[in-house]
């Protein structure tokens, strides 16, 4: 086949034919970035407010992970967990040792860290708590697309068309202890929920809500289960979202930014819970291998000790600081809300042209549901890069 250039019409063509179409995408064929940038197949740059999904947290291509990713495919890529593996066990030793944690399994991505969530949830109703499996999950979360998680989701638009679905969970709305009272029953063994509904929308809980959930799961004997895939790893302005509400749950899931976009996921557990594991439980073939791990490694030093996490709490206020400003000029802007860089614009109608527009404008920006934009910047995002963004914004909105 001729290599030659390629433009982006013939690209898209290409993809249509071969690729599944599972996604309905932007007619931009991205092929480099940088930093906060990323360019397309014709070398137009684009500002990057959605950073792959909250995965590129340090910034597209950082060249520490760049440089661990290099240097460990040339050493060793693969082995199995049929071995031990230097890299797993000091990412796992960094995990625990920054988090509540005791025990760390290693996955690919965020549904099957939730996947493994679940598991081990029913394995420690099965064996510890007599029997016990139902989970409650809430109504507009998002926990992936495996049929669990699918399961785990609260949203009948993801579930539709693939049932039969496993049994055993139970919905109640987000944001709402007396909900979760009332739903358990003498067959739950866990509550599993997000600290901030993402994908449903940037919805930021109550405060002393996950000190609620807490308490239930004490009182009633459950187990809590956070899935931080998105909002963990620096997010919100800390490491993990629960340390804003200072309570911890007995088993975590993460993924995006982990590897700051080499697929990585992990689920996290205390010792008594992660002990209803034993050996031929649960498995991967390729979670946890030296490559993934020694990005991982990288880009949790990064994280942690460079200050990006702080910097990004800081720009996460100005972002929502200028957004603020922004909506008293756009009455279209119902509502501002988010935590440190996931931050959400509630608006009074459908997004799509807006987020097109914004793309036309050279700014990638994202969505949450039909009527709420999503900005997930890399933390590293700066001042001089939320000016812009408002600068496009304002003109859009003038324009739609
Ligand atoms: C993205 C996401 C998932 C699913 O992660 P994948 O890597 O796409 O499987 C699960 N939970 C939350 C909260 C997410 O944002």
């Amino acid at each position: 086949m001729d290599t030659g250039v390629q433009s982006s019409a013939e690209w898209i063509a290409e993809g249509e034919r071969y690729v599944m179409g599972t996604y309905k995408r932007f007619p931009l064929v991205l092929t480099e970035g940088a930093g906060m940038a990323v360019w397309d197949c014709e070398g137009r740059e684009y500002l990057d407010f959605i950073g792959g999904i909250a995965v590129c947290s340090l910034g597209h291509s950082h060249p520490k992970v760049v440089e661990a990713i290099q240097k460990q495919a040339a050493k060793l890529t693969h082995v199995s967990n049929l071995y031990h593996i230097p890299p797993q066990i000091e990412l796992a030793r960094l995990l625990v040792e920054n988090s509540f944690a005791d025990k760390v399994f290693f996955c690919n991505s965020g549904a099957e860290a939730n996947e493994g969530a679940i598991k081990l949830a029913r394995k420690y109703g099965c064996d510890i708590l007599g029997g016990k499996y139902e989970i409650i999950t809430m109504e507009n979360s998002f926990h992936g697309r495996t049929l669990a998680t699918i399961t785990a989701t609260g949203q009948e638009k993801f579930r539709k068309g693939f049932e039969p679905l496993p049994d055993g969970f139970v919905y109640v709305p987000y944001n709402d202890l007396e909900a979760i009272e009332q739903a358990v029953s003498e067959r739950t063994c866990a509550v599993m929920l997000e600290p901030i509904q993402a994908e449903g929308g940037v919805r930021v809980p109550d405060e002393r809500y996950l000190k609620g959930v807490r308490k239930i799961c004490d009182e009633r004997n459950l187990l809590m289960i956070l899935d931080e895939v998105q909002v963990g790893m620096g997010r919100t302005g800390k490491l993990f979202a629960y340390e804003h509400e200072g309570v911890s749950p007995d088993i975590m899931s993460l993924a995006k930014a982990l590897g700051n976009g080499f697929p990585v996921g992990a689920m996290l557990a205390t010792d008594r819970v992660a002990s209803a594991f034993a050996p031929g439980n649960h498995a991967s073939t390729f979670g946890g291998n030296p490559l993934a791990m020694a990005a991982g490694k990288a880009a949790f030093e990064v994280l942690t000790q460079e200050g990006v996490i702080e910097h990004g709490a800081r720009v996460g206020l100005y972002l929502k600081k200028r957004l603020e400003e922004l909506k008293s000029r756009h009455s279209c802007m119902l509502e501002v809300r988010g935590r440190g860089l996931i931050v959400g614009v509630e608006m009074d109608r459908e997004i799509a042209e807006t987020v097109n527009r914004c793309i036309d404008a050279g700014v990638l920006i994202g969505s949450a549901g039909t009527h709420v934009l999503r900005f997930l910047p890399p933390l590293i995002v700066e001042e001089h890069h939320v000016d812009r963004l408002i600068t496009t914004l304002d003109k859009v909105l003038e324009a739609v």
